[in-house]
């Protein structure tokens, strides 16, 4: 444990009012700012004056005002100097790595990482910019050092491995890493207040929004947390990648966002409780559970170590069923019979989440790469939701894993 608290950081901000004194903070709805003097546009373009230096707003694609004042708020939640918002996850990750990397340079990556990332870093990047990527355990920590060439300049790792569950060991990373010059970059999309990865060494810390921080799957958008400098480099009007690509937040996303962080610390609390108690329950009844929040899982005491303690392990675990048979017949049969779920990508929603990984979320992967990131034909990946009393959602899960006989042991118990 380490003495940050990202809630008490996030309370201690100063409070933005509304224009007029609304409790919340105000929409900006120009994507065009005036000012009083010509001579401050031309110097704005030239780096100075921007609001990050206390100065005036430009032009909506630039900073808006709305979306800077989510960016302050996410910055506290990660113990961040400054952070900025995109329209998606995959857009910061994709400006975080353009901005990192020239043509033809290097990045290393975990082996697990969510699909699309895995396409972007194994595919298209590579295909467009001449970006090499190595892919490697990086829980294997001679791995990465063996990958570090001259031209490596990010290991991109997520706190928990989408869908795996491997948790990162940032301290460890952050000094191979800073040995070496290069920037630390931690996706920590599944995992927001239960590991601050900042505060262990991390460079840059990347969100998918979409998820846990926003909590109620009808908005995809992304943040890019880290020091002034680089958030002020991806706005830079020549070489920004925000700037530059541009993948706006809208600010009325902006300020619908602002308005679910300050539940966001009960939503991952309770998330994080239900988890561990199906996660345990699911154990005892002879299933292979993945959860780091298991004693047994490798990555437990790391995990107890690096994280925040008051918000558990994480809202999210597998099972694994062996076939993908087996495992879509058990999640249409929890949806369609039980209504203990949804069957839909994503995670981090009220209700819960269920999907079978290998033909969906990493189907981007070929039969080799699932099996080197260890993503099984049955994985099944349960983002736990909160909504029903957990008894109610218990006794659904029990008793469709009965009805379906999922497993011979368990079909002896329940005759
Ligand atoms: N990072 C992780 C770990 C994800 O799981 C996802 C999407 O599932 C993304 C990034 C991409 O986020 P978005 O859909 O907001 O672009």
């Amino acid at each position: 444990m380490y003495p940050f608290d990202p809630i008490e950081s996030l309370a201690n901000l100063r409070h933005e009012f509304g224009e007029h004194g609304g409790v919340n903070l105000s929409i900006e709805a120009s994507s065009t700012f005036t000012v009083m003097k010509a001579t401050t546009l031309p110097a704005i373009f030239q780096g100075q004056n921007s609001p990050e230096k206390g100065g005036c707003y430009l032009y909506g694609r630039h900073y808006n005002p709305t979306v800077y004042v989510l960016g302050k708020q996410l910055a506290a939640l990660e113990g961040a100097q400054s952070a900025y918002c995109s329209a998606s996850g995959m857009s910061a990750i994709s400006a975080t790595i353009l901005q990192l990397t020239n043509a033809g340079e290097h990045v290393i990556a975990n082996n697990a990482v969510y699909g699309g990332t895995f396409a972007l870093l194994k595919d298209y990047l590579p295909l467009k910019t001449g970006l090499k990527v190595s892919f490697v355990d990086t829980s294997n920590l001679n791995a990465i050092e063996s990958a570090i060439t001259k031209q490596t300049k990010a290991i991109f790792v997520e706190t928990m491995s989408n869908p795996t569950l491997s948790v990162a060991n940032i301290p460890k990373l952050a000094e191979i890493a800073h040995s070496k010059g290069i920037k630390l970059v931690v996706d920590n999309t599944f995992s927001p207040l239960v590991v601050s990865p900042l505060q262990l060494g991390a460079d840059i810390v990347v969100h998918s929004l979409t998820k846990f921080i926003n909590g109620t799957s009808d908005i995809i958008a992304g943040a890019i947390c880290g020091s002034t400098e680089f958030i002020a480099s991806l706005m830079d009007l020549h070489t920004g990648s925000l700037m530059l690509l541009g993948p706006t937040m809208d600010p009325k996303v902006a300020c619908e966002i602002s308005l679910r962080l300050p539940h966001l610390a009960l939503r991952m609390k309770e998330h994080s409780q239900r988890a561990l108690i199906f996660a345990n329950r699911l154990k005892e009844m002879g299933f292979s559970v993945i959860y780091p929040g298991l004693e047994e899982h490798p990555d437990h005491i790391l995990l107890k170590n690096i994280g925040n303690p008051e918000f558990g392990f994480g809202g999210i675990f597998c099972l694994d069923l062996e076939t993908s048979q087996k495992a879509n017949q058990f999640i249409e049969y929890l949806q369609n019979k039980k209504r203990f779920g949804f069957m839909a990508v994503s995670l981090g929603y009220f209700e819960t989440l269920m999907t079978c990984p290998s033909t969906t979320t990493s189907s981007e992967m070929s039969s080799e790469d699932l099996k080197k990131a260890s993503i099984s034909p049955g994985l099944v990946r349960i983002s736990i939701g909160y909504t029903g009393s957990l008894e109610q959602r218990w006794q659904q899960l029990e008793s469709a894993i009965y009805e379906l006989k999922i497993a011979k042991s368990l079909y002896k118990k329940a005759i």
